[in-house]
């Protein structure tokens, strides 16, 4: 019988805010398991994953739902996906302006569409169909993050076009959201939802809703990654990870060949993920500063904010 188990991510990243943002964020991604648990114990490891992710998405405190950050002329664009590994169905959006709940939306075109990835306009419309809630204005909060970035752009004290890999790592701020969990009849599920990277370009489309990169979850494994997008488009670690259990490695040895290969070609502060397999065991890796993680199953429960050795 397998051990239930929720692990969420409040993404990898340095967190410099202040102690009551991070108190806040602690809070937050904790209630949030409480909540997937609740789920777990009574449906499925793709409820648990979903519920979890859109309650970190409600908070306000991560760079997913209503706390996403903003593209470089100042509006929204979100990408979530969701894959349970029971029946190998996946549902993501890309660039999607109009849900609260990016999360629900990839939901919902899993399970009632042919589609694997809805983008932009389409998605909307969509979410828009379905009834689902729509995204309110950005906070102040946000708003005024980002008119000091514009500032600091303007000033030409943020290079840019340099390479908004360099930018994402000066700044920071990479608290995206992701989920993964297993439940009492042994079926994996994985979800993850973010606003992207600060003052990216507007259309620019993350790992978040590409399959195999920023999420993944079949028959072994579930797993789902946050750090900088283009590098884990590149490098795939969540369908690497996935090929290194089948092949008959451990989970935490499979995590840790995968998070050697990410820094080795792409460097420090770039990814971190999360990911549990069939047995219960998890793997927790990142190479950047922080990563904040909440772990459950019905008997453990406790959010930390982790920093790297
Ligand atoms: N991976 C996300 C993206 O690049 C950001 C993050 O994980 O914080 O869109």
């Amino acid at each position: 019988m397998p051990k239930p188990l929720l692990i969420l991510h409040g993404g990898a990243g340095r967190w410099r805010a202040p102690k009551d943002r991070i108190d806040k964020a602690l809070r937050d991604i904790y209630n949030a398991l409480e909540h997937g648990l609740r789920f777990l114990k009574s449906g499925s490891a793709l409820e648990a994953v979903v519920e979890a992710v859109a309650y970190m998405e409600d908070s306000g405190s991560f760079n997913a739902g209503l706390g996403s950050i903003l593209s470089i002329n100042g509006i929204r664009e979100m990408d979530a996906g969701v894959m349970d590994g029971y029946s190998m169905r996946i549902g993501a959006v890309a660039a999607t302006r109009y849900p609260k709940n990016p999360v629900r939306l990839a939901k919902v075109i899993l399970e009632k569409t042919d589609h694997v990835i809805l983008a932009g306009s389409g998605a909307d419309f969509l979410a828009e169909r379905m009834g689902l809630e729509k995204m309110p204005p950005p906070s102040n909060d946000i708003i005024r993050r980002y008119n000091e970035l514009i500032e600091k752009y303007k000033k030409g004290e943020i290079t840019y076009f340099k390479g908004n890999i360099e930018l994402a790592k000066e700044l920071g701020l990479l608290d995206t959201v992701g989920a993964v969990a297993l439940d009492q009849d042994g079926r994996l599920a994985s979800a993850v939802s973010t606003g992207g990277v600060w003052l990216k370009l507007p259309g620019r489309v993350g790992d978040s809703p590409i399959p195999g990169a920023g999420f993944w979850a079949d028959d072994l494994v579930a797993v789902a990654a946050t750090g900088l997008g283009e590098v884990i488009i590149r490098s795939m670690p969540s369908i690497r990870l996935s090929i290194l259990v089948h092949q008959g490695y451990s989970i935490s040895k499979s995590g840790e060949l995968i998070l050697d290969y990410v820094t080795r070609m792409c460097g420090l502060n770039t990814i971190g993920f999360i990911a549990v397999d069939r047995n219960g065991e998890e793997y927790i890796g990142f190479n950047t500063e922080h990563m904040m993680i909440a772990y459950g199953s019905f008997d453990k429960k406790y959010a930390k904010l982790l920093s790297r050795q």
